[in-house]
């Protein structure tokens, strides 16, 4: 497989943008090999820029759930491209977006819609401290929440990749305000709590983490979560950024049966385009301005594009039977894997959630990000790039979830079982 103009516009790149990237990941750091510069997409596949084709499982790191241009969205979009771009003022996209969106999560009563999971969390996170009067957060080792300083502490996904898990230019005086606890060990939250008890305005926990890999919760954990933080006084923040409308039509709450006090909410209910979105109880919510003090704003948000995508993506996604298909395929392909591993008798591990999975290269289970930075990372390299040749396009990272779409379909699922079939031969 060549890839002549991808190592051209990447030479290009590299002398305008750091990394000749715009965001880590994507620069293929953790697997070695060089970032292949895509032209197009349709479906399951996309196209590189030199004509190469890919089944693709990054699904731009999750919202593309219906699969890449989707007929229905590319007309919706057009259409509303036609009436103007952005105005800055309010639309009546934003409120049915909203209508959408709570429907689907009780616990939230109201929203805001911003740009990025970044704002979604970053301003709950203020949200969290005003309403409490309280300034110190728990997050979890190997959550990701974004990039804002508050959270870039023990962050998984690229920052795990990239081994710096406290970035420089993130004060000690704002780092020494997010505690860290271990994910699935309730202890390890209640001993920081007993440490703090008046001091904690909230506890952030990914929904079904993905950015360590998938590391399902242990049943209790995210239940045991609620009841620590209503002792103590503190707010839960589910950051369902991934895993809302991933999962299923809802979030991980919804499947776990847990009400937080803040959700935060991104990427699927965007169809694509750049879409945050934070929300819960009113009378938290109620002290965002305009209506109370909590100051909070965004140029672009609420963009009348990505609400349209949002709206039209959630519309197809309520169907009967959609999460169903989804969980089927993402069964079949994940059953298919099993068996490989097993016929093999390979020291790796699928661990699944929705129509996401990660295959980690362990044979233990991963129940917190100490285990997963156990996995043989160099043997995840070699899959990756032999993957990569054969045509199929994983995220470039042990660290990282998998994403099946709509449109991948029992062809798309066979070709990738014989590719890993071929990829784990000898590895
Ligand atoms: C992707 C992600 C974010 C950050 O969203 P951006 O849109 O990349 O800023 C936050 N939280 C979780 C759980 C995510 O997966």
């Amino acid at each position: 497989m060549k890839r002549m103009r991808s190592s051209q516009l990447l030479r290009r790149a590299q002398r305008l943008i750091p990394g000749g990237v715009n965001s880590p990941v994507r620069a293929f750091k953790a697997v070695g090999g060089k970032p292949v510069f895509i032209k197009r997409a349709k479906g399951a596949r996309v196209y590189d820029v030199d004509g190469n084709s890919y089944i693709d499982y990054i699904g731009s790191w999750g919202p593309m759930i219906l699969g890449h241009t989707h007929p229905k969205i590319v007309s919706a979009l057009k259409k509303t491209v036609e009436a103007g771009t952005s105005y800055g003022a309010p639309t009546e996209a934003e409120v049915e977006l909203a209508e959408l969106v709570l429907e689907a999560f009780p616990s939230m009563e109201m929203v805001r819609f911003v740009n990025s999971g970044t704002e979604a969390t970053m301003s709950a996170i203020r949200l969290a401290r005003a309403h409490t009067g309280r300034s110190r957060i728990i997050k979890f080792e190997g959550c990701y929440h974004g990039h804002a300083d508050s959270l870039l502490v023990k962050a998984g996904s690229g920052a795990t990749t990239f081994g710096v898990p406290d970035s420089p230019g993130v004060p000690l005086d704002i780092a020494k305000n997010t505690y860290t606890a271990v994910y699935n060990d309730l202890g390890s939250v209640r001993e920081i709590f007993e440490r703090d008890p008046e001091g904690i305005a909230c506890v952030i926990v990914e929904g079904v983490p993905g950015n360590m890999g998938v590391v399902p919760p242990k049943a209790g954990f995210l239940e045991g979560l609620r009841v620590l933080t209503q002792e103590y006084g503190a707010l839960l923040i589910m950051d369902e950024v991934m895993s809302g409308f991933r999962l299923c039509y809802g979030g991980a709450q919804t499947l776990y049966n847990i009400v937080p006090d803040i959700t935060c909410l991104g990427k699927v209910i965007g169809g694509g385009l750049p879409v945050g979105a934070f929300g819960g109880r009113k009378d938290i919510m109620e002290k965002l301005a305009p209506s109370g003090p909590v100051y909070q704003a965004g140029t672009l948000s609420g963009n009348p594009l990505a609400m349209r995508a949002g709206i039209e993506t959630l519309r197809l996604l309520k169907k009967k039977g959609t999460y169903e298909k989804l969980l089927n395929t993402t069964n079949t392909l994940c059953d298919g894997i099993e068996d490989i591993i097993k016929r093999r008798g390979l020291p790796l591990r699928i661990q699944r959630a929705g129509s996401m999975f990660t295959l980690f290269f362990t044979p233990e289970q991963v129940r917190n990000y100490q285990d997963a930075v156990g996995s043989d990372l160099e043997g995840f390299a070699r899959y990756f790039g032999r993957m990569l040749s054969k045509g199929i396009l994983l995220p470039p990272s042990q660290f990282e979830a998998c994403f099946v779409s709509l449109a991948h379909t029992q062809k798309e699922v066979e070709e990738t079982l014989d590719a890993v079939d071929k990829s784990l031969k000898n590895l």
